[in-house]
């Protein structure tokens, strides 16, 4: 059994449905959420076409491999996008693997850990919540330490 960290991302239609449904297809198909993060929003400012966005983050257990477990999420990415909403289509929900155990991996298809955790509040901040002295593998660097030196300008506010 392996423990990955993923991040939940969706701001189009009933977003809160949306986490909801992509929770279920998880515990399906990937394995048990061991500890679900609250739900943050954070307004997409300077893109005003854009609706705000809800993130979630969740700490899950799986037998999947780092590779199955990409396959996975863009399968349940799709599927949800398909049956729920055609015309939006994948875009419905975004699901970014942001760690599997301490694995450093840089391929074509899959960069372990995530590649913009260090640059972004919206994922910090929610994991900061489920694990704020984990170390990333790469940086050295708690992912409280991480968030405390990031930049990212966007407000994240929890939402329940
Ligand atoms: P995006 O829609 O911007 O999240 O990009 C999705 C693509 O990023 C997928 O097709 C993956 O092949 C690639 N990718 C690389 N590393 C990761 C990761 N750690 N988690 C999710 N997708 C990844």
């Amino acid at each position: 059994m392996s423990q990955c960290y993923l991040l939940l991302g969706t701001n189009i239609g009933d977003k809160k449905q949306n986490l909801l449904q992509a929770r279920e297809s998880i515990i399906e198909r990937i394995g048990e959420i061991i500890n679900p993060s609250a739900i943050y929003q954070t307004s997409a400012w300077g893109k005003e076409d854009q609706d705000d966005f809800l993130n979630q983050v969740l700490a899950v257990e799986t037998t999947l491999n780092p590779e199955r477990l990409l396959a996975m999420c863009l399968d349940i990415e799709k599927d949800l996008g398909r049956v729920r909403f055609e015309h939006w289509g994948e875009r419905l929900i975004d699901i970014d693997i942001l760690y599997y155990e301490d694995q450093v991996i840089t391929s074509q298809r899959l960069t372990l850990p995530h590649p913009e955790i260090q640059n972004r509040k919206f994922t910090l901040v929610p994991l900061v919540e489920l694990a704020p002295n984990y170390i990333h593998p790469k940086l050295n660097q708690t992912n409280k330490d991480l968030l405390a030196h990031c930049t990212d300008p966007l407000e994240v506010v929890k939402i329940d």
